[in-house]
């Protein structure tokens, strides 16, 4: 892959003169800072041939910096002032951007993920629903080549955690069975109007490739990990016994656990992905050899 050049300074536009004052109910906080602006499409390297979705384009900070260096974009904005404002203001690079009015999580990513692509995500994500965002991209994980995207710091780290980490939980092992994860840069709340209370990071999303070990049952596999970090503190076979939905024995976890190489006494935040995968197929075997 050849490197994009940065985008040209001027590319980036950050409009203070919008139509409607920042709305709390829809997580507007504005980047006002031009350098972290530049710096998140200089980390999508954008390639001429690259399509782009942007979640949540706002007033453009991104926008315009996108819109030169992709082949195509699309951008979905929920807000019914901003959407047609920026759809004006993008005019002239005709049919190949297009501001969607709508709201991202009732979207069809399925039809706007469609060939060409390869498509790549982009966004400053709108902080209340940054989580029901991630499991609506990771549906689609197989459409898109990265992720881009902008969220609270400690989020990321719960995204990106390593087995045996504080942040490591349910919410990490789906990410990373789907995705490599990693931050690319912290970003300070003056960075936008209004400043947000928290800390933001960036984060890059790279969806694996087929040659990685993939659960029999995916729904299964979620299953299993919300079992386990059921009750963080205790042993991973403690909470898994205590599930209803999982209606196996103690003693039946025990002998899993062996079965697939983890240490009986592990906590939840000790097991690697690759393990949950191994154990959520095994507990699938074991419940299809019980069952009626
Ligand atoms: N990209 C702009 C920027 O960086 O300045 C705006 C980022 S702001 C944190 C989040 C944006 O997501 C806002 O423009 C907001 O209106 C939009 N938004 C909020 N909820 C949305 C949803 N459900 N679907 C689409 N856009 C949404």
């Amino acid at each position: 892959m050849t490197r994009p050049p940065e985008p040209r300074h001027d590319a980036i536009q950050l409009r203070t003169a919008a139509p409607a004052p920042p709305k709390r109910s829809l997580s507007q906080n504005f980047l006002v800072d031009r350098n972290t602006a530049t710096a998140i499409v200089t980390a999508a390297a954008i390639q001429p041939s690259e399509s782009v979705l942007e979640i949540g384009p706002g007033r453009g900070a991104l926008t315009f910096g996108l819109a030169e260096a992709a082949a195509r974009l699309v951008a979905v904005e929920r807000d019914d002032a901003l959407a047609p404002w920026l759809a004006e203001q993008l005019a002239s690079h005709g049919d190949r951007v297009r501001i969607i009015h709508a709201d991202v999580l009732e979207a069809d990513l399925a039809a706007l993920l469609a060939p060409p692509g390869p498509w790549v995500v982009v966004g400053n994500l709108p902080y209340a629903i940054t989580t029901p965002i991630l499991l609506k991209l990771l549906q689609h994980a197989r459409r898109f080549d990265r992720a881009i995207v902008m969220v609270q710091r400690e989020v990321a780290q719960r995204w990106c955690a390593g087995p045996g980490s504080r942040t490591y939980g349910a919410i990490t092992v789906w990410c990373q069975y789907h995705c490599s994860c990693r931050v690319l840069r912290k970003v300070r709340p003056s960075c936008f109007r209004p400043s947000p209370s928290v800390e933001s990071a960036l984060v890059e999303l790279r969806p694996h490739s087929d040659a990685l070990p993939r659960a029999r049952d995916e729904t299964l596999l979620q299953q299993v990990t919300r079992a386990a970090f059921g009750q963080r503190r205790k042993r991973a076979v403690t909470s898994l016994a205590a599930c209803r939905v999982l209606p196996l024995a103690r003693e039946e976890w025990e002998a899993l656990f062996r079965e697939c190489g983890i240490d009986e006494r592990s906590r939840a935040e000790d097991i690697s992905v690759s393990q949950y995968v191994a154990l959520s197929d095994a507990a699938g075997r074991a419940r299809g050899a019980s069952g009626p």
